[in-house]
């Protein structure tokens, strides 16, 4: 079950909790270590790989929410998948295989750029957000 904190809505305080729904989650990757989910993580560029928010952006997968990183299974468990790195994959907590008509996906290349530049130095990443403002932030005249 998932207990939402202040960092999940906003009109909760520091340690006020909700229990939102009695409905269970999916159990998420019990038998990935800690060294694996890292390497998910930064392989991925910590960017859910559904709509390519970063941790602590605005989720696409849950508008309104925080995006926080789990890893999930790309195929699940339940259906032959396995714990090796190419079946693994970051999304937001929030994710629901069997809710995908509620999500806002981000295309796979978008998700694969954003990976590619929250990997970079931040000085970098400001390099490429002032290229792309210069190029579509045109003034209106
Ligand atoms: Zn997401």
């Amino acid at each position: 079950m998932q207990i939402l904190t202040h960092n999940d809505r906003s009109d909760l305080k520091p340690n006020e909790y909700l229990l939102e729904s009695l409905k269970l989650r999916p159990v998420i990757a019990r038998g990935i270590s800690g060294k694996l989910r890292r390497r998910i993580l930064e392989r991925n560029g910590f960017t859910c790989q559904v709509c390519g928010a970063g941790a602590s952006e605005e989720s696409g997968c849950e508008p309104g929410k925080k995006c926080r990183l789990q890893i999930d299974h790309i195929l699940p468990i339940s259906q032959g998948g396995t714990d090796e790195e190419h079946n693994l994959r970051a999304v937001c907590v929030y994710y629901n295989k069997d809710k995908a008509d509620i999500i806002k996906p981000a295309s796979g290349q978008a998700v694969s750029a954003l990976a590619v530049i929250r990997k970079l130095p931040r000085d970098i990443q400001l390099e490429v957000y002032r290229f792309l403002v210069k190029k579509f932030d045109k003034p209106s005249k």
